[in-house]
């Protein structure tokens, strides 16, 4: 890393901004971290809440006044923290808030490097053109050809110390991106490539004898994420992603988990992946919560059911162009009634 990050010191003020994720406090892996005496690292906990617009514009905010601009931002964590890496190297160089370019193609300028280095494997955010931010309004990346990280860096070796629960989340996070890129009308042969070797590679990591966290298996994740990253981002997410959307809106729940809340409830739409993903949950003792919307009111059900119905891209994708005469607010209602 220290040899890469050599080259780009001399733009803008010669600075880097480390973003580093809490976890990583005091162990052992902050010691490698080349980071010279005016670089800055930030150590963010990841877990109160997923990243907001707030969060980016004052970080962004913050180093340019007390700073400059850095000569890159370097991330080292999981989807969490390569998301803040990517919105706020962006930032960086596009004025006003982060609201204002959430969606697709709105960024004005390319922002400064960016170097991703995941700790946790599944999300694909490593790889995917967009940088998912909760705003007031919406849960909604930046995505356009800039957010893409300039270098990635993979390293089996920083997965090892990820607890099984969330291997499993986060690792199902791929598989429901690459049975969703494949079940839709942007699926082409590109996205399906992509799909197709990823998820050869979950079934390996997830089902049959040689399944578990293994040092085989952490190699075969990160590609696995990887490439599903890839076929997403050249196909779409569908009606999982858009109902885990909610969630995390409405919820607060984590992308992946929230993705394992709702695709165990999808079989009518995802027949053999639900069948395949309840094997998967099965054999890793996954313990995944049934009968929960009991306890949502119904202001909360509408709530997510708006915030899932307007994904008009992943609706579109799932059931086609003509969607809106087969899903409305009260289908989507209907569905988070199931979980
Ligand atoms: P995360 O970054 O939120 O981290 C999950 C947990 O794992 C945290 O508690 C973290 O501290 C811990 N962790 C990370 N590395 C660890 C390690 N090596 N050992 C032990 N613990 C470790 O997890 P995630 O699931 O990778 O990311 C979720 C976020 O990614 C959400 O905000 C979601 O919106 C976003 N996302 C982005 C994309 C994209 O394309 N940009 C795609 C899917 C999801
Ligand atoms: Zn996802």
């Amino acid at each position: 890393m220290a040899v890469i990050l050599a080259e780009k010191r001399t733009e803008n003020d010669g600075f880097f901004l480390f973003v580093i994720d809490q976890y990583f406090a005091g162990r052992q892996l902050l010691d490698r971290i080349p980071a010279a005496a005016n670089d800055i690292v930030k150590l963010i906990d990841v877990d109160p809440h997923e990243p907001t617009t707030e969060q980016i514009d004052e970080l962004r905010d913050e180093v340019l006044r007390n700073v400059g601009l850095p000569a890159g931002v370097v991330a080292i964590g999981g989807g969490s923290i390569m998301d803040i890496a990517k919105a706020v190297s962006l930032m960086f160089t596009n004025e006003g808030s982060s609201t204002l370019y959430q969606g697709l193609n709105l960024i004005k300028k390319p922002g400064i490097y960016h170097l991703g280095i995941p700790t946790i494997s599944g999300t694909g955010a490593e790889v995917s053109m967009t940088a998912v931010l909760t705003g007031p309004e919406k849960k909604l990346g930046l995505k356009c050809d800039w957010t893409v990280f300039n270098q990635v860096i993979l390293d089996p070796e920083l997965i090892v110390s990820v607890p099984t629960d969330k291997w499993f989340y986060t690792g199902m996070d791929t598989y429901i991106h690459c049975i969703e890129s494949e079940k839709g009308i942007l699926n082409n042969a590109y996205s399906h490539a992509f799909a197709e070797q990823a998820l050869k590679l979950c079934r390996e990591i997830y089902l049959g004898d040689k399944s578990g966290q293994t040092e085989e298996n952490d190699d075969k994740l990160m590609v696995a994420s990887m490439m599903g990253g890839l076929s997403l981002t050249y196909s779409e997410v569908g009606i999982c992603h858009a109902l885990s959307y909610g969630l995390s809106k409405i919820l607060h729940e984590k992308h992946c988990y929230a993705n394992c809340l709702a695709f165990q409830h999808l079989e009518d739409y995802y027949e053999e992946g639900v069948k395949e993903f309840r094997q998967m949950v099965k054999q890793h003792n996954i313990n995944l919560p049934k009968g929960i919307s009991k306890n949502w009111s119904d202001d909360t059900i509408t709530a997510m059911a708006q915030v899932a119905y307007n994904l008009p891209h992943m609706w579109n994708h799932a059931i086609g162009t003509n969607w809106k005469e087969k899903i409305t607010v009260e289908t989507i209602k209907d569905l988070y009634k199931r979980f």
